[in-house]
């Protein structure tokens, strides 16, 4: 049985002590601390012991695995508080703000006995686990370019989200997800990022992003963090070489659409005439010359249908092992060095207004 304490008992604090007390028997969260009163209090009435300070978490030798969920800018200290004490460390996405910083962590990670990993869950969303499976059975041929979008209308970002010194805005949010699904999805390196960052309501941070990643192999991607849509895009929109993909929404319906036959590459299209001139490249494909199938229909890691705990499950399950020595960490922290990297030339890129050649 292994010990935990959250550090930060807002949203997240909450969901992964929820997470842990219905998935993983295994880890007990047995207290937390917040900076807010109120949520020491919940933290109490949930049956938590209810920390004074940070530091009595880190001196509690009954602790062996502490969970931070705080705002963005005040993960490091407290990685480095944990790792220093020799505990085991979970830290919520963005793991810090700079690479330079996640450096610095990683360096002490290595002198630790604790192991160290980033809550880094949306590699285990189902229509990003859909996405992976029609790329790795070569449903649709080679991907040419994928676009991931989120595409909310919320309009005003929620609390210190909104604040550039808490770390908030788009890109360290939803970005983290979408740049960690996209490494994980095309193996290959990133050889450039050119982002375009938007204020649209906000007046520190960036609210509204697209961000264009090259892929040595020739692959793009287009990704999207939207909170001014009131007409959202679908989810995913995969363009292979034999075929297209799309995911339409967070139930995951969606269709692939193939060519009926991979040589049959040329057709005699009807010329369409619009109030402008004739086209026959746009002309509508007969439908013949197609097929539509089903997304392939995936499980979770024990062969259950994806719910809404699987992630969870799958994550803190995998940690379990890394600690016996069993596994291997599912997110390792050279993996979020990378999204970091990603993201300071996305920062970089939109401040020059322009594309940014790399090798990361
Ligand atoms: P939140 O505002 O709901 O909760 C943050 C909590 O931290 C609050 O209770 C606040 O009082 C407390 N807090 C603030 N500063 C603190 C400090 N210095 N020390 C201790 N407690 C402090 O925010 P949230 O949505 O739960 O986000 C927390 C973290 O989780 C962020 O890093 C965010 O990016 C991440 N997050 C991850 C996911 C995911 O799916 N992985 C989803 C949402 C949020």
């Amino acid at each position: 049985m292994l010990r935990a304490a959250i550090i930060g008992y807002g949203g997240m604090g909450k969901w992964h002590h929820e997470a842990l007390r219905t998935q993983v028997p295994e880890i007990e969260v047995t207290g937390a601390y917040d900076v807010r009163p109120e949520a020491n209090e919940e933290a109490l009435a949930n049956g938590l012991k209810a920390y004074g300070t940070a530091q009595e978490v880190f001196g509690d030798d009954e602790i062996d695995l502490v969970i931070i969920a705080t705002p963005n800018d005040s993960h490091k200290d407290y990685i480095l508080s944990g790792l220093r004490s020799g505990k085991h460390v979970v830290c919520e996405k963005p793991v810090v703000l700079s690479s330079a910083d996640l450096q610095e962590i990683m360096a002490e990670a290595e002198r630790s006995p604790g192991l160290f990993t980033i809550h880094q869950n949306r590699r285990w969303d189902k229509d990003f686990r859909i996405v992976k499976a029609i790329l790795d059975e070569d449903a649709i041929g080679k991907p040419y370019f994928i676009e991931s979008r989120v595409n909310g209308s919320s309009v005003f970002l929620h609390g210190w989200r909104d604040y550039k010194i808490n770390g908030g805005g788009m890109l360290y949010d939803w970005g983290v997800h979408l740049i960690d699904q996209a490494l994980q999805l095309i193996p290959e390196r990133v050889t450039s990022v050119t982002a375009h960052l938007f204020n649209v309501h906000s007046k520190e941070v960036d609210d509204n992003v697209k961000l264009l990643l090259s892929f040595a192999g020739g692959t793009s991607m287009l990704l999207e963090v939207a909170t001014n849509c009131f007409i959202p895009a679908p989810r995913w929109h995969v363009s292979g070489r034999d075929g297209t993909a799309v995911i339409y929404n967070w139930q995951c319906e969606g269709k692939i659409v193939q060519l009926a036959d991979k040589n049959a590459l040329k057709w005699e299209s009807d010329i369409v005439y619009t109030a402008a001139g004739p086209t026959r490249t746009m002309a509508p494909r007969p439908v013949n010359t197609t097929v539509e199938k089903p997304l392939p229909h995936i499980l979770d890691a024990r062969g259950r249908e994806y719910h809404r705990w699987s992630s969870a499950d799958i994550y803190y399950h995998n940690l379990l092992e890394a600690i016996r020595g069993e596994a291997e960490l599912l997110v390792k922290p050279e993996e979020a060095l990378r999204v970091l990297q990603v993201i300071e030339l996305a920062f970089e890129s939109a401040e020059k207004g322009s594309g940014i050649a790399c090798l990361i």
